[in-house]
């Protein structure tokens, strides 16, 4: 198999959970779209059933533009185990995900005229309960699991009604996101090992090294090599650094969560698309990977 790459936008408001403005969807998404359109490639938006409300039009522009629309909840609320703790960030009760992803699919789908049927989890926090209200909803894709943290699972896979992270026989095709698992971890969770922010804060020479590790690691575990990634509008547009003011009071997110967003992430994404085409692979959204697995 031609080693295959998916883009997967996450359309949330700027610095995910950090703030409520939607700045980098707005601007940042037309400048996605230029470089894709620019390499001919498709990717798939994960909107946020509140984004895909008050900005319609980006949804059409992404869906005309020819990509897969999918839905990244409600609010960008945490619905899945957590992964490590994060101050007033805990996620939703079991109970309570099958509502929130069939509103948010609703408000997608109002917007798409369509049915959305891919999914991805803020944080890629998924569970058990999450993947049987997306199966029960009609989704056929799901690209949250986070491969750097369960270490697992290294190709897509239908799992177990029981357990997310395990081969099963859910319909539903659960692509896991990219991580170097050739490298050893410093980080407690592994998260050293993940593509995310790489390409933004080291370049996308620095993260083709990871890649041509995974390639050579899957030639001989003989896997087909399936990489998915996550980035967000406002990584490609110019974030504020320091203090952010809204609500109640200030946020002020870690400097590499900020780093090099704006025109540079651009001319990396660009660079990043160049060097994967040297390496032969091909791209496609997760509705597409449904087909081949
Ligand atoms: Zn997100």
């Amino acid at each position: 198999m031609k080693p295959t790459v998916i883009f997967g936008f996450d359309m949330e408001t700027d610095i995910g959970s950090w703030t409520p403005f939607y700045k980098g969807l707005q601007k940042g998404t037309p400048r996605i779209l230029s470089v894709l359109d620019k390499h001919k490639i498709t990717a798939t938006f994960f909107f946020v059933g509140d984004a895909a409300g008050q900005y319609p039009k980006i949804v059409k522009m992404a869906d005309r533009a020819g990509h897969e629309v999918g839905c990244h909840t409600l609010y960008h609320e945490t619905i899945g185990d957590e992964l490590f703790s994060i101050p007033g960030i805990k996620p939703m009760l079991p109970e309570e995900c099958f509502h929130r992803i069939e509103v948010a699919a609703k408000m997608v789908n109002k917007v798409l005229g369509k049915r959305t049927t891919s999914f991805r989890a803020p944080r890629l926090w998924g569970s058990t309960a999450m993947l049987n209200a997306l199966e029960e909803l009609g989704f056929t894709a799901d690209a949250s699991y986070p491969l750097y943290f369960y270490e697992k699972r290294l190709a897509p896979y239908h799992p177990s009604r029981k357990d997310w992270t395990k081969e099963g026989n859910m319909k539903i095709l659960e692509i896991p996101n990219f991580a170097d698992m050739t490298i050893k971890s410093k980080d407690e969770y592994g998260r050293d090992r993940d593509q995310w922010p790489l390409f933004r804060t080291k370049g996308a020479t620095a993260l083709m090294k990871h890649i041509d590790n995974m390639l050579a690691f899957y030639e001989r575990k003989k896997l087909p090599p399936v990489f998915c990634f996550y980035m967000h509008p406002w990584e490609f547009y110019e974030m504020p650094k320091g203090l952010i003011h809204f609500g109640e009071g200030a946020v002020m997110p870690d400097p590499f969560i900020v780093k090099n967003c704006g025109k540079l992430a651009v001319r990396e994404l660009d660079k990043f698309i160049t060097l994967l085409k040297k390496r032969g692979v091909e791209f496609c959204s997760c509705r597409d990977l449904t087909r081949k697995f």
